[in-house]
């Protein structure tokens, strides 16, 4: 299974990303994560990527798509993948079909989680990350059992400062004008499905489970 999770900022592509590793055992490999914990340790990769992600721009392609290729070529990637927030741009699209090509691989398929731009504002200006293990929670439609505690790591809640509303407001504009095209791209090679979003966590994954079975 090689999936690509596609959408908005706050679509739930985190929180279907989880559940879809854990049912097929596949790795998955969030790029903002990725970028998040090289931020955290100060390596060359999060100097560089810092100012891009705090303003809520994309980082340019050519770092984000090396970090992939290096990531798929993995042994633990060989059987299958989950990418999250990859690619991101046309460019990044292409380079993607190209490194598959060279490892004689092809993506199962792309979906397309859809949700309108009022609900994406509520959900992650409401969004709470744990520090330690990276868990997905939301004040109101996925709460902690405790208030600022990680149910699975026992870790601290936090918010993202790119969740703050007017970097927000940029990461949507960003994604309308360079991650929306994808879209049409993904479609044209008739592996795209898109999924409504905007229903509860549980039905949103059932929806995407059928179709890949
Ligand atoms: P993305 O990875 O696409 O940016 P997330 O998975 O982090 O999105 O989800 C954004 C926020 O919305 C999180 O706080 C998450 O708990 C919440 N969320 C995700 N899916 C749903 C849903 N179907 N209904 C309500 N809230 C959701
Ligand atoms: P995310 O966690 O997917 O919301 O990503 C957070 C931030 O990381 C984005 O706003 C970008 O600054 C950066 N980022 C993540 N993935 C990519 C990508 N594929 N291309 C460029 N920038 C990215």
């Amino acid at each position: 299974m090689r999936i690509v999770l596609l959408g908005p900022p706050g679509a739930g592509k985190g929180t279907q990303g989880e559940l879809l590793v854990k049912k097929y055992k596949i790795p998955h490999v969030s790029t903002g994560d990725i970028l998040r914990a090289a931020i955290k340790e100060e390596t060359e990769l999060g100097q560089k990527a810092k100012v891009y992600v705090e303003r809520g721009e994309l980082v340019p392609d050519g770092l984000v798509v090396g970090i992939v290729k290096e990531r798929l070529a993995r042994e633990d990637a060989a059987s299958g993948f989950l990418l999250d927030g990859f690619p991101r741009t046309p460019a990044q699209a292409e380079a993607l079909d190209a490194s598959l090509r060279e490892m004689g691989m092809q993506l199962t398929a792309v979906i397309n989680v859809d949700v309108d731009t009022e609900i994406l504002l509520e959900r992650l200006t409401g969004r709470r990350v744990c520090r330690d293990c990276g868990a997905t929670y939301h004040i109101k439609f996925n709460p902690p059992t405790v208030r600022c505690v990680c149910d699975k790591c026992g870790g601290e809640l936090y918010q993202r400062e790119d969740d703050a509303a007017e970097t927000v407001r940029q990461r949507l504009e960003v994604y309308r004008k360079q991650t929306e095209p994808l879209i049409a791209y993904y479609k044209e090679q008739n592996i795209l499905y898109t999924v409504d979003g905007s229903q509860e966590i549980e039905q949103v994954f059932a929806d995407i489970i059928e179709f890949l079975q």
